[in-house]
């Protein structure tokens, strides 16, 4: 914890980002929450349909399916909201949902503007498939290498 300084009483010149304002922005694009901010229309940048969008308790919006719930285990992690008595939506990140929970469904997930791996659908497949890249790639690299391992298959 650093004392308070001469610095402390410094102001920072307008439009200098904040750490809470990257960290919000970090969990905004984690979440998927890339809605317009109001006053613009709740339009998805991507396909032009209308979605509900509804704040998040970081400042960022969320655009969901018009008044369409699921079973949140049929929902990938990370893509599950729910919408508090407030408005406020909240993504339950890698959670388990409880048995029986209905979630929202984002737009992203239905939109038709994206690609699968645009959305991001299931996380720990991506990252596996980002490994099994790699991998591919440094074996193909080691066969193609003069004086490499031999191939033993
Ligand atoms: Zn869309």
């Amino acid at each position: 914890m650093p004392l308070p300084g001469p610095d402390e009483q410094r102001q920072p010149p307008p439009g200098t980002p904040q750490p809470w304002a990257n960290a919000d922005r970090a969990q905004a694009v984690m979440d998927g929450a890339d809605a317009p901010e109001p006053p613009a229309p709740p339009v998805c940048p991507q396909c032009g349909l209308i979605g509900e969008r509804h704040p998040t308790y970081y400042g960022a919006h969320a655009l969901f399916e018009p008044g369409l719930t699921a079973p949140a285990h049929m929902v990938p992690a990370w893509h599950r909201w729910y919408v508090d008595s407030n408005g406020t939506a909240w993504n339950s990140g890698p959670e388990e949902p409880a048995p029986g929970a209905e979630c929202r469904v984002p737009h992203r997930l239905a939109c038709p503007g994206l690609t699968l791996e645009e959305v991001g659908l299931w996380r720990w497949l991506d990252a596996l498939r980002q490994e099994n890249a790699r991998c591919a790639q440094r074996q193909a690299d080691a066969r193609r290498m003069p004086g490499g391992l031999p191939d033993v298959s």
